[in-house]
């Protein structure tokens, strides 16, 4: 502390909490020089210091799961490394269940986390009992146990990584606020301080919940919001072990740790109190709020029931403290969009201790590098919206947020809170229709349709979901008859300048270098090969095209994009998402649907499949794009979102004649799947080439350089080690959704990346990547003579395995 604040510096880290020294600590790990921590009170003193310190490996998904799982080996070897000691126990966890929709739930867990080379297994409640004497197990179904979980002391921990940062180089200043951030064309150049100005190449927002705050600065949506969030520790609990595994009873939402012979709970209530929307106040620093013993009472109820001895037991303290949530309840990392070397490390739903180890160093390695070794999406700031970082949303949404850790994860579970945010122009229409809305985005869009009399209302199931029958109906009137479906939602950009033709040819592996009104679905490509966009070009004029993509990654593509235009180049590019409709009219039956409607000509020859023109509609001249998404002919009608109402209206009342039945996106996920078309985020990542997603067809070497060509070449010559394959269960009942195990001959080589029902091939679909246990090269050979099987809730299910889709392999359907 006697050094002085530099005035120039590489690296700015803002926050002195324990994912700000992870940060600093990882990047003095590899190598960074001139790194400054600037925390406004004192290390540890924001939320770190309050935690629990529970160190839980299983999270949502692969990624947030080895990010923790780093954590376990990290804290155990610190104190070696900096003479600090952390605190760290590897104690294991125990879940427990109470009911048989739960025991289901961990089933899939276990499936899961093994995938995730996370130990994790059922065990006899006898048995857990024996680990946890004092635990009742009384209304429990089932336990399972993760032997490596652990604890750890968190003010400890970060202290060690701040002191690991310091031996690296990095300088810590205390009691030093940041009032600003300076960016000049787009670039970080410093920040403000209450103590003078430091010059710098790169800021790190590590303020926890003060995020948001450090993001206005930097003029950057950084959705999140406090709630209140507690645990209460007793006196000693005669009995009671001095440590034993963490217990977590989700279905009363509460969790339950050793705490010196006593115990600690605490968990995750379904209706959370926001805490801080007007601000924090400058003198927080190790602040506690106003105990609030009704908030705390769900979970006092569950510890009565799981553990009676507490009813004789005295609390210590109840100890509330606000900690940040996402509207996702998932944090934020990364570069932040369209601002050079600002970088985000906040946000962290109260898993911030478990996650701060591997959080800190993929932040060091993004900056480092430009990327993770691990693609990280699922935490990638780029996934918020500007719009979000509204204080009323963030507010809302944030009763909800907390809760959603211990909910019980069905597939397709919607978040109730903060909604309505985007309509569609035809949403009342879709309603008074029997629409039942999901939200993706912000978002509404209708996931299926009610019939009369049937309330449009999500129930969740493991298995078949309320809506199973509809989605069928849906999906069949797309395969037999015609459907239409509303998909306003996808992104749209328009790329437009002289040197519109050059900059998109150096981003896309299929060639758009194609006649005007050619549709054209092409990849653009990291430098590792691996798929950053995944969309369809449309040249409408020279040098202007029409680009869409998927609802959700709007700003992450443009902002792939705009970073990989050259300097001087004369490219514009607008998202015009809200400015065009999109329905997209699906089915054998559809050119005759519209054909009443245009008098375009709408026959294959003279409308093929990849071709797109402005046509009549009623009154309306949408650009229609022949091109589906559920592998059927049908049009993509995109049109200036004010048209949208009327276009909608004639084509339902031309389509009574048709049987036109609109459709939801269950069912147009459902067809996607048995079509074999890949999803973004799930199918195909920027860690997957599209040899190895199996969609070649979007790649031509032979048009000149583009971004990520060196590595398909070499793919092309040495063969691939991993490859996507898709599944049907020889069982019609089992559901395929995400993650479960796929086996091979007794062998794990892979897992489902996405699934639904195939109904027209009556059993449920599955898509996944394979590879050998030896990861070396495979080929078809290999693949069609094995004999697999897909892991559903520990069941293994016979399965049949297809290099092709399952229903129309060659996509005849599309080009009828
Ligand atoms: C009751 C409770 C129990 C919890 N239990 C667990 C648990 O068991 N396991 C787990 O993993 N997590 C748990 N958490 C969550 C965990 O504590 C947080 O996720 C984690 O501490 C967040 O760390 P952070 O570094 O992001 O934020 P913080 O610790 O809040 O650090 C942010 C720092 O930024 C500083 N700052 C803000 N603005 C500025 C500025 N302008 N200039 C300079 N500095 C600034 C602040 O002073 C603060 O010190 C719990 C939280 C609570 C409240």
């Amino acid at each position: 502390m006697s050094k002085s604040l530099p005035k120039q510096t590489r690296v700015v880290i803002i926050g002195g909490g324990i994912v700000g020294c992870s940060v600093a600590y990882h990047l003095t790990k590899i190598g960074w020089k001139d790194v400054v921590l600037v925390e406004r009170k004192t290390i540890a003193s924001g939320t770190t210091w309050a935690a629990a310190g529970l160190v839980t490996q299983l999270r949502q998904n692969r990624q947030m799961t080895n990010l923790v799982k780093y954590a376990t080996e990290l804290y155990a070897s610190l104190e070696a490394e900096t003479g600090v000691a952390t605190g760290y126990v590897t104690t294991g966890a125990i879940a427990v269940c109470q009911t048989e929709a739960r025991h289901r739930e961990w089933l899939r867990l276990t499936t899961m986390a093994n995938n995730f080379g996370i130990d994790l297994y059922e065990i006899p409640l006898k048995e857990a009992q024996d680990m946890v004497p004092g635990m009742s197990l009384k209304d429990l179904k089932s336990a399972f146990y993760i032997p490596k979980d652990g604890q750890t002391n968190p003010e400890d921990t970060a202290q060690s990584m701040a002191k690991g940062a310091r031996i690296g180089g990095a300088t810590i200043f205390e009691n030093i606020k940041v009032t600003d951030i300076d960016i000049k064309n787009g670039v970080i150049c410093g920040v403000k301080t209450d103590q003078g100005d430091i010059a710098c190449e790169y800021v790190v927002n590590c303020a926890g919940m003060w995020g948001r705050d450090i993001g206005k600065m930097a003029k950057i949506s950084v959705p999140l919001h406090a709630a209140e969030h507690m645990h209460a520790v007793t006196m000693p609990i005669p009995g009671l072990k001095k440590v034993f595994p963490s217990v977590r009873d989700f279905d009363e939402y509460t969790y339950f740790k050793s705490e010196h012979g006593g115990l600690l709970l605490g968990g995750f209530e379904p209706v959370a109190k926001p805490w801080g929307k007007k601000g924090i106040p400058d003198n927080f620093q190790n602040t506690q709020l106003q105990e609030d013993w009704d908030q705390f009472e769900i979970f006092m109820n569950c510890a009565f029931k799981r553990f009676p001895d507490i009813e004789n037991a005295q609390i210590r303290h109840l100890e509330v403290v606000p900690e940040s949530f996402t509207p996702d309840t998932a944090f934020m990392i990364g570069e932040a969009p369209l601002i050079k070397n600002m970088f985000l490390a906040c946000g962290m739903n109260s898993v911030g201790i478990a996650s701060a180890a591997g959080v800190g160093r993929a932040v060091a390695q993004w900056m480092d590098q430009g990327y993770t070794d691990e693609d990280l999406w699922p935490v990638d700031v780029k996934r918020y919206f500007p719009w979000q970082q509204n204080t009323n949303y963030v507010h809302d949404r944030v009763v909800e947020s907390v809760g959603v850790l211990y909910h019980k994860h069905y597939p397709n579970r919607q978040k109730t809170t903060a909604r309505p945010v985007i309509l569609s122009p035809v949403h009342d229409r879709l309603e008074k229709m029997g629409a039942c809305f999901s939200q993706i985005a912000g978002w509404e869009r209708a996931d299926w349709f009610a019939p009369k009399g049937v309330e449009a209302k999500h129930v969740y199931d493991w298995e078949r979901p309320n809506w199973f029958e509809y989605q069928k109906a849906e999906h069949k009137a797309i395969r037999e008859g015609v459907g239409m479906y509303d998909l306003t939602s996808m992104g749209k950009f328009i790329v437009q300048g002289k040197d519109a033709k050059e900059t998109l040819q150096n981003l896309c592996s299929n060639n758009i270098d194609v006649p005007l009104g050619k549709v054209v679905y092409t990849p653009m490509l990291n430098e590792r090969g691996g798929f950053e966009l995944d969309v369809t070009v449309t040249q409408t004029a020279k040098n202007h095209y029409f680009i869409i993509t998927a609802a959700g990654t709007v700003i992450h593509d443009l902002d792939y994009m705009l970073r990989k235009i050259g300097p001087n180049k004369h490219v514009n590019i607008t998202d015009v998402t809200h400015g065009y409709a999109m329905l997209a009219v699906m089915g054998p039956k559809s050119r005759d649907l519209l054909s009443k409607l245009t008098d375009e000509d709408l026959s294959n020859k003279a409308f093929p499949f990849a071709t797109a023109k402005e046509i009549d509609i009623g009154y309306a001249r949408p650009l229609a794009l022949r091109m589906s998404y559920v592998g059927e002919l049908g049009w993509e009608l995109y049109v200036p979102t004010n048209f949208a109402c009327r276009m909608f209206d004639v084509i339902v009342e031309t389509g009574k004649e048709f049987d036109l039945k609109l459709v939801g996106m269950q069912a147009v996920n459902s067809l996607r799947m048995e079509t074999g078309f890949r999803h973004w985020e799930s199918d195909i990542t920027p860690d997957e080439t599209p040899y190895e997603a199996g969609l070649e067809f979007g790649v031509k070497l032979n048009i000149g350089d583009f971004i990520g060509r060196d590595v398909l070449i070499a793919q092309k010559k040495n063969g691939l080690k991993q490859k996507l394959v898709m599944f049907t269960l020889d069982d019609p009942q089992p559901m395929l959704y995400t993650n479960e195990t796929v086996w091979r001959n007794s062998e794990r080589v892979g897992d489902i990346t996405s699934g639904a029902y195939g109904f027209m091939v009556g059993s449920a679909v599955g898509m996944a990547y394979i590879s050998k246990p030896d990861k070396t090269m495979i080929d078809n050979e290999w693949i069609m003579e094995g004999r697999y099987e897909i892991e559903v809730e520990g069941k293994k299910i016979p399965a049949k395995v297809h290099i092709k889709s399952p229903y129309d392999p060659d996509n005849k359907r599309l080009k009828m």
